[in-house]
């Protein structure tokens, strides 16, 4: 028993993201050693952050902890670090915690927001790549609405403008999102507000929204939100925004307090490889099996990998499914690796892409057949709870849309921010000196 402990090989799995997390899940117990190293101590279900930040289901029912998803698994063991480089001649890697050893290194690192180099705006406005991100929407959203009751007249403007930027699945989804509290929920809680004055406005760059999907798709979803009473603008790009005045490429200018960036990401980063280990969009470059290029045992999975086919000349979508096949495949080739069998390469198979507008709107593009409406809307959901995680979380999600469904409310409306933001915002409205109602 020992000598076989000893003969197993030792695997880091840097990120425990939906690559990492089936990576882990998937090598073989016998074989390898695990370490789980990520610098979050949970899992994040990004496809549903969209729902947290518009108060519709909380934070806790898309996070996972790793320690509590790997409790069952004797070879894992979990380090909450952040990796920072790679010494691939020494099989080694840097963290903030220390340095650890591997036979082999599996990337799963993912992508971050993309604010393609425009300083103003990374300062300005907020990203939804993290849950503490969809959290800080959250808060700041409801924030927004105490402000604006007790906002002078030429103060409401900015406040009354909510933009999204970026109209593929996160940009639509958000916007038919906050669509529907606007109508359904947020009246409810502040009567004083005139909501008809509250815009919600989505930015696009090229023609369409949801410009990856079929035409039927791109052209249903834009009706969709624009029934709902969105402002869709597109073949515009964003300038420059300063946290009060939004510059658009027509020359027109929006005053708002409130961007929404979903345009776009880019690969995490991580020192150790030349530049020419990298393709668009900093993915790093690996074969048909995932390794990286020059490496016998380095592999990146998920977003953060740039493989070619003939099918993916450009890359594969950035996609949890992709991401999920790219592990079960590498967690194979290692175990066929060990067991000096021939290695299989990783050949995507697109099952379809679905974006949901709101109650009852989605849109599904299957390889041979396009749907829309209430069906699309409840094959959505049927697939986005067969990804999440645990069943406990999966009744949580189910109960909360149900609840939501049928008395068009959800009543998670917390604010929970820093007592010290608190004040700063309190001090700031004493200096205005006008008489609140
Ligand atoms: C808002 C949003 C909505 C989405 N909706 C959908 C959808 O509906 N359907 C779909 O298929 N896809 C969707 N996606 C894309 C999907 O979430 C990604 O394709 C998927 O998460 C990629 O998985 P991954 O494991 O490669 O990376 P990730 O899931 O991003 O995980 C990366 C992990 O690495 C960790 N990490 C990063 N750097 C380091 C470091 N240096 N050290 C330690 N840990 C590190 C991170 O903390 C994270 O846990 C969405 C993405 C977003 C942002």
């Amino acid at each position: 028993m020992k000598l076989a402990a000893q003969q197993k090989k030792k695997v880091i799995v840097v990120g425990g993201g939906f690559a990492g997390v089936q990576l882990v899940r998937s090598l073989d117990e016998k074989m390898f050693d695990v370490l789980l190293i990520d610098k979050v101590n949970h899992h994040q279900f990004q496809p549903l952050f969209y729902q947290v930040a518009s108060s519709q289901i909380e934070p806790s029912s898309i996070s996972f902890p790793f320690r509590n998803v790997f409790r069952k698994k004797n070879n894992v063991q979990i380090r909450l670090a952040e990796v920072q480089r790679v010494f691939q001649n020494e099989n080694k890697i840097a963290t903030d915690i220390g340095v650890f050893e591997y036979d082999y290194l599996i990337l799963a690192i993912g992508c971050q927001t993309n604010f393609f180099g425009n300083e103003n705006i990374a300062k300005n406005v907020f990203p939804l790549k993290t849950t503490y991100d969809a959290i800080n929407i959250r808060n700041h959203i409801l924030l927004t609405f105490e402000k604006i009751i007790s906002a002078a007249d030429e103060e409401r403007e900015a406040l009354f403008n909510l933009v999204i930027v970026g109209a593929g699945p996160t940009g639509v989804e958000l916007s038919g999102a906050f669509a529907e509290i606007k109508k359904q929920v947020l009246p409810k809680d502040y009567r004083g507000i005139d909501f008809s004055k509250f815009n919600i406005l989505l930015i696009e760059g090229t023609k369409n929204t949801l410009n990856t999907m079929s035409v039927a798709s791109k052209v249903e979803s834009k009706k969709y939100l624009e029934q709902m009473g969105v402002t869709v603008i597109t073949e515009t790009f964003v300038k420059d925004y300063d946290g009060e005045t939004m510059l658009l490429s027509n020359g027109k200018e929006i005053k708002t307090k409130t961007v929404i960036w979903s345009a776009g990401v880019i690969g995490n980063n991580l020192q150790g490889f030349t530049s020419d280990a990298y393709a668009r969009g900093n993915r790093i470059i690996v074969d048909r099996y995932n390794r990286v290029t020059g490496s016998e045992n380095i592999y990146a999975v998920g977003d953060i990998a740039y493989m070619t086919t003939t099918l993916y000349p450009n890359g594969h979508p950035q996609l949890a499914n992709v991401a999920i096949n790219q592990a079960k495949n590498v967690a194979k080739n290692l175990f066929r690796l060990q067991s000096k069998k021939k290695l299989t390469e990783f050949e995507y198979k697109d099952l379809g892409s679905m974006a949901t507008i709101g109650k009852n709107k989605a849109v599904v593009d299957l390889p041979f057949i396009h749907f829309k409406g209430y069906f699309a809307w409840l094959v959505w959901m049927f697939l986005h709870l067969m990804l999440i995680l645990t069943v406990r979380n999966k009744l949580i999600i189910f109960i909360n849309w149900a609840w939501t469904y049928f008395s068009k409310d959800s009543s998670l409306r917390l604010i929970l921010t820093p007592e010290s933001k608190k004040n700063k915002q309190k001090s700031n409205l004493y200096q205005e000196e006008h008489v609140l109602s």
